[in-house]
């Protein structure tokens, strides 16, 4: 499903430059459920956001099923982060103004699905995690583990191939990340590709595979190189 090959990352601030991805590759399957650990300042978020097609490498290649998106523009970015990825982040990023249904409907409004495929999905992904009863609360009338839930239950309604979880648990207490983390097991028993980044060793248990990053290089764990 995605294959990074040899991928650098340079940052340039002013004169100086900075390398925060040495070279790494990986690859992953369809269906598997892969976490990739390291402490912070590591090079986690630069590999996220490139996995995530939210930026493209300095230098190698990046092939997300088969399509080469290294050298992807913006805009060819944006469309398969709509089709194809639901992110998860730390901070739930759900808007305050407006309730778990409709924060779980807009993405499918900008995916331009009639009225009646939208409430069947978003109704569909509240079930999923738990929160139908929910529907009409604002984000600030539910717990933290309950707006994670909205935020997975938004990143699911597209019907994406890959979730991308970033330090999903970050912001919750143990039970309810546990919960959270039941749901990422879940969805990926029934066919789901999950990226979990994590610093924390106990959360990156529940992968079925994990792979270790440290200053801007993969140090054990599933490397496919070549
Ligand atoms: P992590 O997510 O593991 O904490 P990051 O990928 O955020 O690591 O950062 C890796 C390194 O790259 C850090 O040393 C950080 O300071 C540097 N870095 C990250 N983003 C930028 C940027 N936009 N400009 C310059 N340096 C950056
Ligand atoms: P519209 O299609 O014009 O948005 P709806 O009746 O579908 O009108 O929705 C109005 C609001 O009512 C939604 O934004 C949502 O907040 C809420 N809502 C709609 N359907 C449900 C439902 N089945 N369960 C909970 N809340 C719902």
């Amino acid at each position: 499903m995605l294959e990074v090959k040899n991928v650098t990352k340079v940052y340039n601030s002013g004169v100086v430059q900075f390398e925060a991805l040495k070279g790494v590759s990986l690859t992953v399957a369809k269906g598997e459920f892969v976490a990739i650990i390291g402490p912070s300042g590591s090079g986690k978020s630069t590999f996220m956001n490139i996995l995530g097609c939210l930026d493209t490498p300095t230098t190698g290649k990046y092939y997300f099923e088969d399509t080469e998106v290294s050298n992807f523009t913006e805009e060819q970015l944006a469309l398969i982060r709509n089709k194809k990825i639901g992110f998860i982040f730390q901070k739930f990023n759900l808007l305050p103004r407006i309730n778990a249904y409709e924060n779980v409907e807009l993405p499918l409004v900008y995916m331009g699905l009639n009225s009646k495929e939208r409430r069947e999905r978003t109704l569909s992904s509240l079930e999923r995690v738990g929160l139908r009863e929910w529907a009409r609360h604002k984000p600030a009338e539910l717990s933290g583990g309950q707006q994670q839930r909205v935020a997975i239950a938004r990143a699911l309604a597209g019907d994406p191939p890959l979730i991308l979880a970033d330090e999903p648990t970050g912001n919750l207490d143990s039970k309810s990340g546990e919960e959270v983390m039941e749901i990422l097991k879940n969805l990926n028993d029934n066919g789901r590709t999950v990226l979990l980044i994590t610093h924390d060793l106990e959360v990156a248990a529940n992968a079925k595979r994990s792979i270790s990053i440290q200053d801007g290089l993969i140090i054990e764990g599933g490397v496919t190189s070549g």
